[in-house]
């Protein structure tokens, strides 16, 4: 997946996320993300297109921490849990068994959200 879908993306579920605080405005400092090894993502390219999309939006200034989660799968043939390696075409090192349940290494969410709440910007109640 190209950066600057994923951004956009990001974007979105972050405007999702805003929508439940209505009618607060959260200003967010921080978005934990998890990244997996699987999923080709540059994570350093990732923050460039994050910091140029949320110019001039509610999210300017908010820093995407992005979290690296190792790959890891699990042998079809005798259960144990290996990293697999390109070099190794993937298979498990146990049975040479091609890589086919993938336990960790695609993961691509947002953990948790560092913000507060700027009473001043909320509307008065009724
Ligand atoms: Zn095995």
């Amino acid at each position: 997946m190209h950066e600057v879908d994923m951004t956009k993306c990001l974007v979105l579920s972050m405007n999702e996320w805003r929508q439940q605080h209505e009618p607060s405005l959260p200003v967010v400092s921080q978005v934990h993300l998890q990244v997996g090894d699987f999923t080709c993502v540059e994570p350093e390219q990732l923050v460039h297109t994050w910091r140029i999309a949320i110019q001039n939006s509610w999210l300017a200034g908010a820093e995407l921490k992005i979290e690296q989660i190792p790959l890891v799968a699990r042998c079809v043939c005798c259960n144990s849990t290996y990293s697999p390696s390109a070099d190794q075409a993937y298979q498990s090192p146990c049975c040479s068994h091609p890589m086919e349940d993938i336990v960790s290494g695609r993961e691509l969410r947002i953990r948790s959200v560092d913000y507060s709440l700027n009473p001043e910007l909320a509307p008065l109640s009724a």
